[in-house]
């Protein structure tokens, strides 16, 4: 059916999580469509095989011109060095807030450190690059656009997910107030709200690990494997979603396409909100 071509050229776009997941398939897409792109990751080689060439390489191999900095989202610092990286290419015009963990475990078995863990990447990593981000375009007299990455688990509560969801649903109300504080100057503030996506996100984590160590894992024998064959039936269009699924919808409400949206929680879950 129908197909949109978007043109970002002379944009800068920064995508934080891009070197692996949801967040390299979005890289790929804008550097597709044109944009300047910056990828910012605690890792340049992606999780997927150890195979793959890093993203901005990617990038740079299908005609786009891309960065990698080391970027963790979770220290202001290292957020607010790579928006300023993006002045080199005339400063921000995209910023996707993508990059977060996830773990698993009852709540009377969470650890606190664990959970401040998850909402230091998860939650202040957002709060680190919408602010960076506005910041940044106010300076500059520029309009902009933020796409954070939430989750079904934003306002879908699952067993065991005390971490994870109350971090996603954290994020939505990020997006909301920051849509609502820069809506005047033509900054806009959206998120994609992925269903279950098909990448190396979850079980043994390993982002989680290198950050607390081996103790802090929880209950391993508990963390999801994410088997089709189990996982499939319960979404209403029968099967998971890939990076491929949604990069499109993160180019939408970053483009001019979407320039009377803001606020606005974008479901790409193969209808897994509606249950
Ligand atoms: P992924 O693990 O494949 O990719 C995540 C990327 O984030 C990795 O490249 C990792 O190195 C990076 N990262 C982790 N901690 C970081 C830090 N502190 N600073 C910078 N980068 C860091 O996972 P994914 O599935 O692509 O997840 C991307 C986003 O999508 C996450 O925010 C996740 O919560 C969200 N999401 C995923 C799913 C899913 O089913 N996969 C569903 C809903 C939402």
């Amino acid at each position: 059916m129908g197909k949109i071509t978007y043109d970002f050229s002379d944009e800068t776009v920064i995508v934080t999580g891009g070197t692996s997941g949801i967040g390299r398939e979005v890289a790929r897409r804008f550097g597709e469509a044109g944009a300047t792109v910056i990828v910012a990751d605690i890792r340049e080689e992606p999780k997927e095989d150890g195979e793959s060439a890093p993203t901005h390489e990617l990038v740079e191999d299908n005609g786009g011109r891309a960065e990698f900095v080391e970027t963790d989202v979770s220290d202001p610092e290292d957020v607010g060095a790579v928006v300023e990286a993006a002045r080199e290419f005339g400063g921000v015009d995209v910023m996707v807030n993508n990059a977060g963990i996830y773990r698993e475990a009852s709540l009377i078995e969470t650890d606190a450190d664990a959970f401040d863990q998850v909402f230091a990447i998860n939650v202040r990593g957002v709060f680190a690059g919408c602010r960076a981000a506005a910041r940044d375009m106010l300076d500059r007299g520029e309009p902009g656009s933020i796409v954070n990455t939430a989750s079904i688990s934003s306002e879908y509560a699952q067993v065991g997910h005390s971490m994870y969801d109350a971090s996603k649903g954290a994020v939505m109300m990020l997006t909301r107030v920051a849509a609502l504080e820069l809506a005047r100057h033509d900054i806009r503030v959206n998120a994609v709200a992925p269903g279950i996506i098909e990448t190396t996100f979850g079980a043994g984590n390993p982002d989680f690990d290198r950050e607390l160590g081996d103790g802090f894992i929880l209950n391993d024998a508990e963390l999801p494997d994410l088997n089709a064959q189990e996982i499939d039936p319960e979404i209403p269009m029968g099967h998971m979603g890939t990076p491929e699924d949604l990069a499109g919808s993160y180019l939408f409400l970053a483009s001019d396409e979407a320039d009377y949206i803001t606020g606005h929680l974008l479901y790409v879950d193969g209808g897994y909100q509606i249950l």
